[in-house]
């Protein structure tokens, strides 16, 4: 398996510094190196989070001077929509192109109450679960900092959300915690107040339990909500589903979702797809609620979304509801996730780039 050990590729450099790359304080440093000052950084972000607006000469609040400097020396790189589909329900995917042609998606799901932006983490990704379409594709590089909050300042750009609420939830390709740096880099960028200025409870991240870097993201400033993907109650069945788990076993995972330092996070949820015959006996519903019993946690059980290539099938909504029941009857708080945009391949674990000769239209 692909992963963890091996250095996967990442993003080939742009020789300019790439705006869209800068943290807030990278780009007040680069903005006062180039003679302008510290709040012109704070300009910069605006136009770029708030408006998406990635041409200097159209920051008309900058000293001219400086936007010509800026402009001769800098670029500003955005993820190109190549394609976006609408599910009935609302739902949109978009296929996103990165500047080396490199493909990645990333959906809008109104209404969840609030509108929520899917977003990827890397290209493809290696941790190969079974019920995954984009483990299907293994990992063909990570993405950056700047690749990952660009696809929220598309989003939220398009569908004009950018001075509303909305969530984020990064569970779209990708592992994020396989590539921790960015993401977390990511995350400083849109958390920043002179951008978007999301609030970090807004934020989920979801993984599988890369435990280290579980371990490091205990220490982070900015702290997202967290999901663990767990969808099996036994070693040796999530030994199968979820490969990873053969390095980082479940008993540790449960054990650092239990040291995860209470003060510093919000409720754990716990995302568990339902496969027919597979994990979704009573059994396993009350090995489940006894594994988390004690701690601050939610249960998502997600009916899995089939595929070609999936060798699982979803069980019926009987089974489903029996399921959550069996949870909700020994104590544990369960939702059972509606899945959105099936019609489109947008829901959990369906993504994957297939096309490969769309155009840009926007
Ligand atoms: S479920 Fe998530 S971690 Fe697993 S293969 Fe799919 S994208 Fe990767």
């Amino acid at each position: 398996m692909r992963m963890l050990t091996s250095g996967p590729p990442n993003a080939p450099m742009p020789t300019d510094p790439d705006l869209a790359e800068l943290d807030q304080e990278q780009l007040t440093e680069a903005v006062v190196e180039r003679g302008g000052r510290p709040f012109n950084a704070r300009q910069i972000a605006r136009w770029l989070y708030r408006r998406n607006v990635t041409d200097f000469a159209a920051m008309t609040d900058l000293p001219a001077a400086l936007r010509d400097r800026l402009a001769a020396a800098w670029s500003c790189s955005t993820p190109a929509v190549l394609r976006t589909e609408q599910s009935e329900d609302g739902t949109a995917k978009l296929l996103l192109e990165l500047p080396d042609s490199a493909r990645i998606e990333a959906v809008y799901i109104p209404d969840t109450p609030r509108q929520t932006f899917c977003v990827s983490t890397q290209v493809g990704c290696a941790m190969q679960c079974g019920f995954c379409l984009t483990g299907l594709m293994g990992l063909q590089r990570h993405l950056t900092a700047g690749e990952i909050a660009g696809q929220v300042r598309v989003l939220a750009h398009r569908f004009e959300l950018a001075g509303s609420a909305f969530n984020v939830v990064l569970m779209g390709m990708g592992e994020p915690l396989h590539n921790y740096d960015a993401t977390m880099k990511a995350l400083r960028m849109l958390t920043d107040r002179s951008g978007l200025a999301m609030p970090a409870r807004r934020i989920t991240l979801s993984t599988v339990g890369v435990l280290p870097a579980l371990e490091r993201l205990a220490t982070e400033p900015v702290m997202p909500n967290l999901a663990v993907s767990l969808h099996a109650t036994t070693e040796e069945l999530r030994d199968r589903l979820v490969p990873v788990n053969r390095k980082y076993g479940l008993a540790d995972l449960i054990a650092a979702c239990r040291r995860f330092p209470a003060d510093r996070r919000r409720r754990i949820t716990f995302e568990y797809v339902l496969l027919a015959g597979v994990n979704d006996s009573i059994a396993d519903a009350a090995r489940l609620a006894r594994m988390l019993s004690g701690m601050h946690a939610k249960v998502n059980v997600i009916p899995l979304n089939e595929a070609p290539g999936i060798p699982y099938r979803r069980p019926s909504d009987a089974q489903v509801d029996r399921f959550g029941r069996a949870l909700a009857s020994r104590g544990v708080t369960v939702m059972v996730r509606k899945s959105r945009g099936r019609d489109i391949r947008a829901a959990c674990g369906q993504l994957m780039v297939e096309e490969e000769s769309s155009r840009p239209v926007a």
